[in-house]
């Protein structure tokens, strides 16, 4: 438990860094899903005959529970045994003593299997190939595990989501719109088209929590803010994927956030495989451009960010709130344009 409250801190202090303002009353258009889910990509590995493979398991609460999908890719003889067990019941099972882990000796092909922590400490997944004399067993897995969520987990990630909502809204004038967080199957974000309601797949959020990579989620939130922003105030470009890029860069440098865009590009950059990409792109029609195109683009704002603020400056300043506009005229930030939020304010 004190594991998950540690990696939750670093999840908080990220969220909390991405308020706009100070902190106001909250909305009741936030909700976070009751069980949160994350995935492990998928892996390969070789276990020689005779050999037994053992994999921690990252469980996050006693209540978690991981499901295994495991592939045995040998032309023939795909049979091998598969258990889920505890420290002292692995060196049990590594020493060849009676131990009692849960799985079986019937994994071949296609395999799943569904666990529960259990004893103390650690949980290991083995792959266990010492019932085959010669053969090397070929195996791919994924892991999905599930957290559900203890109502103190809940009501802190609520309130962090509560406030960043509550902030938007004191800072954007826009129709409301949901935040969600919610399993998804896939590391992911959108913006509704039709309410401007965003979704962070809990996969995502627990990503950038285990790899405590806040920035990375601080820069995906404002490109889904940007669509649902630039939607609800019907301008065509909402759609834009470089838009939505632009508008999270350009937020993020007017509340004095680089440091968030040099995580979030980082994680661009670990997920940059072009070929990959292009072939996602023409099976799916998705319109994101290329990684190496959104850091290049991000880039260049954080290079010359005259050569952009002043023109968002000008579409964002009339969907500002008249608290907002007061503040820049009374305490401009760096970009910002005092006498521009006088003349919006003045025209209202
Ligand atoms: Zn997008």
């Amino acid at each position: 438990m004190m594991f998950w409250f540690r990696k939750y801190k670093i999840l908080a202090t990220a969220i909390l860094a991405i308020l706009l303002l100070t902190p106001a009353k909250p909305r009741a258009e936030v909700r976070i899903s009751p069980i949160l889910q994350r995935i492990i990509p998928e892996t390969s590995d070789r276990v020689k005959a005779g050999q037994v493979v053992s994999k921690p398991i990252p469980f996050v609460t006693r209540s978690d529970v991981v499901h295994l999908k495991l592939r045995i890719d040998n032309a023939v003889f795909k049979g091998m045994s598969v258990w889920v067990c505890d420290e002292n019941n692995r060196r049990m099972l590594l020493a060849r003593r009676n131990a009692r882990c849960i799985g079986g000796n019937d994994a071949v092909g296609h395999y799943q299997l569904s666990a529960k922590p259990y004893g103390t400490g650690v949980n290991y997944l083995m792959f266990d190939n010492t019932r085959s004399l010669l053969l090397t067993k070929k195996i791919r897995y994924l892991l999905v595990l599930n957290t559900p969520l203890t109502s103190n987990m809940r009501q802190s990630l609520q309130g962090i989501f509560d406030r960043l909502s509550a902030n938007i809204k004191r800072t954007f004038k826009a129709p409301p719109f949901g935040i969600f967080v919610r399993p998804c199957g896939e590391v992911n974000a959108f913006s509704s088209g039709r309410t401007g309601d965003i979704t962070l797949c809990s996969e995502l959020v627990l990503e950038a929590m285990f790899a405590k990579k806040g920035g990375m989620l601080t820069g995906i939130f404002f490109h889904e803010l940007g669509h649902t922003l630039l939607n609800l105030w019907g301008d065509p470009n909402w759609h834009n994927e470089r838009t939505a890029d632009e508008f999270a860069a350009v937020v993020m440098i007017l509340s004095g956030q680089q440091n968030a865009i040099q995580n979030w590009i980082r994680w661009y950059e670990a997920n940059e495989d072009w070929v990959r990409e292009a072939q996602i792109i023409v099976a799916t029609k998705d319109l994101h451009p290329l990684n190496v195109q959104r850091i290049s683009a991000i880039r260049d704002i954080q290079r010359y960010p005259s050569n952009y603020i002043p023109r968002w400056n000008r579409l964002i300043y009339p969907h500002l709130t008249d608290r907002e506009l007061d503040r820049i005229i009374t305490a401009p930030r760096r970009f910002e344009n005092p006498r521009l939020a006088k003349m919006t304010l003045k025209g209202r």
